[in-house]
This record gives C-alpha cells, sequence and structure tokens, in this order.
C-alpha cells in the first residue's frame, strides 16, 4: 500500500531510532521516514542524542520499549559491537556496528550496512566488483568498512591508500587475501577507485586525488556527500570516468538497515529524493 502522507501516530506504530552523539545533523530521519510513508507502513524514525555513559540503557531500551530497529553513528559503532548478542561477520571484522536488529526472543543482531551500501550502489550501476582491481583511499571509519565489503565481495586487489601507513594496513587486512597497502602508483591500473578520506568534504574541500591520474576507463566513487559532487567527483566526470556521488553509499546503506528491520524491500528512489530534499 502506498501512502501519500504518514499515518497518525497510533498505539500500534513502530519506532526506529537512531543513537549517537551528536544526531542533529544526520539525514537518517528524513530517509528513512519518507521511506516508511512511501510504502505504506505504520512506523516512524526518530534520533536520540545518547551520551557514552547512557549506551548500555539505550541498548537495553530496544528490546524494552519494543523499537522495531536501531541505527548506531558516532560515538558509539564500537562498543554497541561489543554489546550486541549475534554480530554480523561484518561486524566482527570491523569491530564497529552501526545497525542493531531486535530477535523474537528479546537478543540483539548487529550489522554493519555501510561497506555493503557502497558496494550495492556499484551493483545498482552495473559495475562489477569480483575480480576488479580497485584502490580504496582514506582507512578511517569509512575506509575500512568499505574495504572489507569490497575484499569479501570478491574483488581482485584492493590497494588500501592512507596518510597514515598503519591505518592503512588495518584496513588492507580487512580486506582478505585480496588487500594490501598500496600508494598513487595503483592508480593507473586500477579499475575502481574510491575516495574514503574526508578530503573534498565541505566548501573548498581539495582533491583527493591529483585528478591528472584519472583515465576514461576508471569507475570514480566518492564517500564524501558534501558537496554532492567532490572536486574529485567534477574532475572524473570532466575526464569522461564513471562516477558515484556518496548519497549512492547512504542510500543503500539505510535501504540495507530497512530490509533488515522490516523485512520490506526498501524504496531507494524515494529516500534519494528525501535526502536530496533534506540537504536543500
Ligand atoms: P575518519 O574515521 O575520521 O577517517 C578519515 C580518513 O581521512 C582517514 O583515512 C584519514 O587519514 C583521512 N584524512 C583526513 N584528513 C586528511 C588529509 N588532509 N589528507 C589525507 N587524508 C586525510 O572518517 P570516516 O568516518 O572514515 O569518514 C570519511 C569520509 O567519508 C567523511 O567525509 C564522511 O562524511 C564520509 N562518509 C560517508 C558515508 C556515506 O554513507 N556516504 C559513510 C561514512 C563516511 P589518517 O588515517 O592518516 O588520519
Amino acid at each position: 500500500m502506498r501512502a501519500s502522507s504518514p499515518s497518525p501516530i497510533s498505539g500500534r506504530t513502530r519506532i526506529a531510532a537512531l543513537i549517537g552523539q551528536p544526531v542533529g545533523h544526520s539525514m537518517s530521519p528524513a530517509i528513512h521516514n519518507a521511506a516508511f510513508r512511501e510504502v505504506g507502513l505504520d512506523w516512524r524514525y526518530v534520533a536520540f542524542n545518547v551520551s557514552p555513559q547512557g549506551l548500555e540503557g539505550a541498548l537495553r531500551a530496544v528490546s524494552a520499549l519494543g523499537l522495531g530497529g536501531l541505527a548506531v553513528t558516532m560515538p558509539h559503532k564500537a562498543r554497541v559491537a561489543q554489546l550486541v548478542d549475534e554480530p554480523s561477520v561484518a561486524v566482527r571484522a570491523l569491530a564497529a556496528c552501526n545497525t542493531v536488529i531486535p530477535l523474537a526472543d528479546g537478543r540483539l543482531a548487529g550489522e554493519n550496512t555501510d561497506g555493503d551500501g557502497l558496494v550495492d550502489s556499484l551493483l545498482a550501476g552495473q559495475v562489477e566488483v569480483a575480480g576488479r582491481r580497485v584502490v580504496v583511499l582514506g582507512a578511517g571509519g569509512a575506509g575500512r568498512a568499505i574495504a572489507e565489503a569490497i575484499g569479501r565481495t570478491g574483488a581482485g586487489d584492493v590497494a588500501v591508500v592512507n596518510r597514515t601507513v598503519d591505518n592503512a594496513q588495518v584496513a588492507a587486512t580487512l580486506a582478505g587475501p585480496a588487500g594490501r597497502v598500496g600508494d598513487l602508483t595503483d592508480v593507473a591500473d586500477a579499475d575502481i577507485i574510491i575516495n574514503a578520506t574526508s578530503v573534498g568534504m565541505g566548501v573548498g574541500g581539495g582533491f583527493a586525488l591529483d585528478p591528472q591520474l584519472l583515465r576514461v576507463n576508471h569507475v570514480v566513487v566518492d564517500a564524501v556527500y558534501q558537496p554532492l559532487i567532490t572536486p574529485l567527483l567534477g574532475a572524473a566526470a570532466e575526464r569522461g570516468c564513471q562516477t558515484f556521488d556518496g548519497l549512492g553509499m547512504l542510500v543503500f546503506q539505510a535501504a540495507r538497515q530497512f530490509r533488515l528491520w522490516t523485512g520490506v524491500e526498501a524504496p531507494l528512489a524515494t529516500m534519494r529524493a528525501a535526502v536530496t530534499t533534506a540537504m536543500g
């Protein structure tokens, strides 16, 4: 059933929530509430500002209050990974959990949808990952999640390039046998180049990579979504590369959360439109 306006809140309305600190600028309420409305689910998504001291209480509230699902953002992903009853393969590898799924028996399953969200966005754009040569720029939370998911998807080579080499080593290990620490000379032979550094963010954000290194056959992905067209993506498009902006990863990771919580297929176009509107 499709609903153009939200159903009135009643005693049957299910609640999904985001916990983090801060949460005020999160796009997730816009994305998930638009999705619930689109598919006619009597659910709402709200954001709670939760301190590290309040975290364990917030997790107990999931089953106590009968929440439909919980999303987790900074600074709680690592601690939640330790606290959930059934961490997924990705959560165990990354020691970071961004999605809590309440189970029927009151226990909590944990998932990390970030890296798989990026892979999903590539597959939806007809870009195969299995067997391909991938350069991942960055080895923070996003870079590690992406390297792990790309490696698990069967990429042929995952070269992690990062300012701090020790961090690159951690991310490369997460990518499995295909993972290694790389450098910018790896870009020439890469099929897919993913920026998972924060370079390019904000006004005048700079280039994550010298654009002279880009060739028309490169697929270029930026995890940064503010601005939507980063300097890197702008330069890549000028050179004729296929490009993917950071909203792909954001929306596809949210779509995985939506499916895990509701069992309903996520309305991707509606979710993307909602976040685009919310970004102004
Ligand atoms: P993070 O954990 O703080 O990691 C930041 C990464 O950027 C590290 O690899 C860091 O290198 C590198 N870096 C920072 N400043 C740099 C500079 N001046 N030059 C070179 N490298 C630099 O952040 P994160 O959570 O991974 O997020 C990274 C970006 O991805 C952010 O822009 C975030 O908004 C975006 N993101 C998008 C999504 C999405 O759904 N689209 C999801 C998550 C994150 P060092 O290791 O050397 O410090």
